[in-house]
């Protein structure tokens, strides 16, 4: 469904991720992690529009979306779920969702909405502003939703929210990938429960990604994540020279 394809992607002409290769298929949830600073953010900025590429192309169901205008891709079904959250906190619930899908999208119903995400329910009436971290975190997802996106991106979902809270939501994006047969790229810190709750993940390090694999595998091996995480490519390198057992990691330096 999604491709990302020898991006190379940055600010004032100089890029800040290079020969960055992502598939997603509709219904899998995969994750991208990385320390601080790797260049996540900037990865799903250029995939929702919000950043131009500098090199490499952006596909959507085989289309070529690179360098569109982020509503055109909304229209085309990418959401966004920024780190920030970006919710009108003076508007309630319901108005958050009311006010959510780009002009022309087919809209899902706020009962879809609240069936992915039933404890909107008891929110429906009360301002984003008041409303929990966790809470909020749903909203934002299920604004994103409302237009039917065929690629839901979400940035940092558990930011700032403690782990029982993340636990819970984590869980919503296999519903969505599930139920709405949508691909779902997730930035999350939370290492373990990132691969709890994805297929596959990439770690990126300094702007590329050195690691790539099923998520079951991956979870086995939490040294050789660590070792790529900070950018520690002779360790990780070792320690992919060691493991010739397991096809389903791959070290991409
Ligand atoms: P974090 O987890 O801290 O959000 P990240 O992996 O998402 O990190 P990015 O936010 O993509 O990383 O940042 C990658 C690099 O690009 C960093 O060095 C950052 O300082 C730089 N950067 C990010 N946004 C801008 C911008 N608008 N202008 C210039 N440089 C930027």
């Amino acid at each position: 469904m999604l491709e990302v394809i020898d991006l190379a992607a940055g600010y004032n002409g100089l890029p800040v991720v290079r020969d960055v290769n992502i598939t997603v298929s509709g219904g899998e949830i995969v994750a991208l992690l990385g320390a601080n600073g790797a260049g996540k953010t900037t990865i799903l900025s250029t995939i929702a529009g919000l950043v131009k590429p500098i090199e490499g192309s952006v596909r959507l169901a085989g289309e070529e979306i690179s360098g569109l205008k982020p509503h055109k891709l909304a229209l085309q079904g990418i959401a966004l779920v920024p780190e920030d959250r970006s919710l009108f906190l003076d508007l309630t619930t319901r108005e958050n969702l009311t006010v959510a899908a780009p002009r022309g999208a087919v809209r899902k119903s706020e009962d879809d909405i609240l069936q992915l995400l039933p404890e909107l329910k008891k929110c429906l009436n009360r301002k984003a502003g008041l409303l929990s971290g966790g809470e909020q975190q749903m909203l934002a997802v299920g604004r994103a939703l409302v237009g039917s996106p065929q690629v839901l991106i979400v940035d940092e979902m558990s930011l700032g929210l403690a782990p029982v809270v993340v636990e819970r939501l984590l869980p919503v994006l296999r519903d969505v990938a599930s139920t709405l047969g949508a691909a779902v790229l997730v930035v999350e810190q939370h290492v373990s429960l990132a691969l709890d709750v994805a297929a596959r993940a990439y770690v990126l390090a300094h702007g590329r990604i050195v690691l790539e694999g099923a998520a079951a595998a991956l979870r086995k091996d939490q040294d050789l994540i660590a070792a790529s995480y900070f950018g520690d490519l002779a360790a990780e390198e070792q320690l992919s020279a060691d493991r010739t057992d397991d096809d389903d990691i791959e070290a991409t330096s």
